[in-house]
């Protein structure tokens, strides 16, 4: 990047001098080149340097109709003229009340209550807490721990950290960590089920199996089990098989065990419809949302549950039957209007609809970077990919992990325009649903030209 002016330099300098940014290994950092991004558009970003990118990550899973939206923008400001924060702990507002009916009338059936926060992280810990004390109010004893999956991440404080299961972030911390029964989720290119010898179908759906042994054995003391539907995101963009949501939920409910959707990267149409739970009919009994609720814009999260869980926590002010939970910013006005902003959208330019020959094209992009001799599997759920590269595509080999040939792939991109970046040697693909065919066209290209330079 010869390009880079002073002004960059400087910014780039005491960024090195002060900022300590999130997974990053910061000897790392202040010894490689770094963008510093200015302003955005569109599907694109543009660093300080005036240099264009295009955002194949939705700026980590959040920007839904591009960058500067013009109605989003306009929202914002709009609130701006009115208030930029009031609380909810004893008031009322407008935007709030707007955006959590709106919640439940686009949300699968059943929701019907919404309870506010700022982050992914914080909509799963409220929908961790609210299922156990559902069951301390409602007087059934000793369901204290969560079901949870292989590869699973629901965000980065303990108790969300706690249900999650990806090595490297979570292990560490394992003695502050409660520990709760493990499902395996199905990672079919690599099945968790040690039992299983054979492919899907012909397994028959193993993991399935397994969960509901799992659930036989440890139903009395499970208050819920929490999923990502569809798609695992953090763990590589893990698809799951069709039927294996919709028996989740028929087990969960045989067994009396609540069911709560992580839908913060999944949600908001990215795999293709609204909400990942739409693929299989299924209704959780409570729903975390966050990520591109605002349309990327601001920190805003909800927590959907039934009118039934919700009733549980009724009763007169002694009895303590509150959920005593919240946040200084919960229900923050500006939040609320741009997530309405971004829901109106979704209805009046058919947003989903529109989105469905996109996913059609990337699906045949990614059809011939399959045949690739160090790709070994491609997962894509609507407009969410992972493309898993293996040094040796027959056993299914990684390469060694200090190679970083993912992130080395993904820095290689930028050259070529591109924002990406990896899960390990997993390329992640997670595009605005703004994007248009010729810049998809243009994302595999450079994903296949990154790969080929890099092992050259
Ligand atoms: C990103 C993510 C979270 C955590 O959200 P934050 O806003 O980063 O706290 C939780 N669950 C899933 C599935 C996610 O992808």
């Amino acid at each position: 990047m010869s390009t880079t002016g002073k002004r960059t330099e400087e910014l780039i300098a005491l960024d090195k001098l002060h900022v300590w940014h999130p997974f990053t290994q910061q000897k790392e950092w202040v010894s490689s080149e770094q963008l510093v991004i200015e302003r955005g558009n569109g599907n694109y970003l543009f660093d300080t340097d005036g240099k264009k990118y295009l955002d194949g990550v939705s700026s980590l899973w959040v920007t839904v109709h591009g960058h500067r939206k013009r109605e989003i923008d306009r929202a914002v400001r709009e609130q701006l003229k009115k208030i930029a924060h009031t609380t909810l702990l004893g008031l009322s507002s407008v935007p709030s009340i707007e955006l959590a009916a709106k919640l439940v009338k686009i949300t699968p059936r059943g929701l019907n209550r919404v309870f506010y926060s700022d982050s992914g992280s914080t909509a799963v810990e409220i929908a961790l807490k609210i299922a156990y004390q559902y069951w301390v109010e409602k007087g059934i004893k000793g369901k204290n721990r969560f079901i949870t999956f292989t590869g699973a991440y629901h965000g980065d404080t303990l108790g969300s950290m706690g249900v999650g299961e990806i090595g490297p972030f979570v292990k560490k911390f394992n003695p502050l960590l409660k520990k709760h029964i493990r499902a395996p989720y199905p990672y079919c290119y690599r099945c968790p089920v040690k039992s299983n010898k054979k492919e899907y179908p012909e397994c028959g759906t193993a993991c399935l199996g397994d969960f509901e042994r799992i659930l036989e054995k440890h139903h009395e003391e499970a208050a819920a089990c929490i999923i990502e539907p569809l798609v695992q995101g953090a763990a590589g963009m893990i698809t799951s098989p069709p039927g294996f949501l919709k028996g989740v939920r028929r087990l969960t409910k045989k067994y009396g065990v609540l069911l709560i959707a992580d839908e913060v990267a999944v949600g908001f149409g990215r795999t293709g419809k609204l909400f990942a739970c739409e693929h299989e009919g299924v209704s959780p009994d409570i729903m975390a949302l966050a990520k591109g609720i605002t349309g990327g814009y601001l920190p805003l999260a909800a927590t959907l549950t039934t009118e039934k869980i919700y009733r549980a926590f009724l009763g007169k002010y002694e009895d303590f039957k509150a959920f005593l939970h919240g946040h200084t910013y919960t229900g923050n006005p500006l939040g609320c209007a741009a997530a309405i902003a971004n829901l109106n959208i979704f209805e009046n330019d058919k947003v989903i609809e529109g989105i469905q020959p996109k996913i059609e094209l990337l699906s045949t992009l990614l059809g011939e970077l399959k045949e690739h001799k160090y790709v070994g599997d491609i997962r894509q759920r609507g407009l969410m990919v992972g493309i898993e590269l293996v040094a040796d595509k027959h056993a299914k080999e990684p390469f060694p992990t200090k190679e970083r040939l993912g992130h080395a792939v993904c820095v290689k991109a930028r050259e070529y325009g591109l924002i990406i970046r990896p899960l390990g040697d997993v390329i992640i693909l997670m595009p605005p649903l703004s994007i248009k065919d010729a810049e998809l066209k243009k994302i595999v290209r450079v994903v296949r030209d990154s790969i080929n330079a890099c092992i050259a």
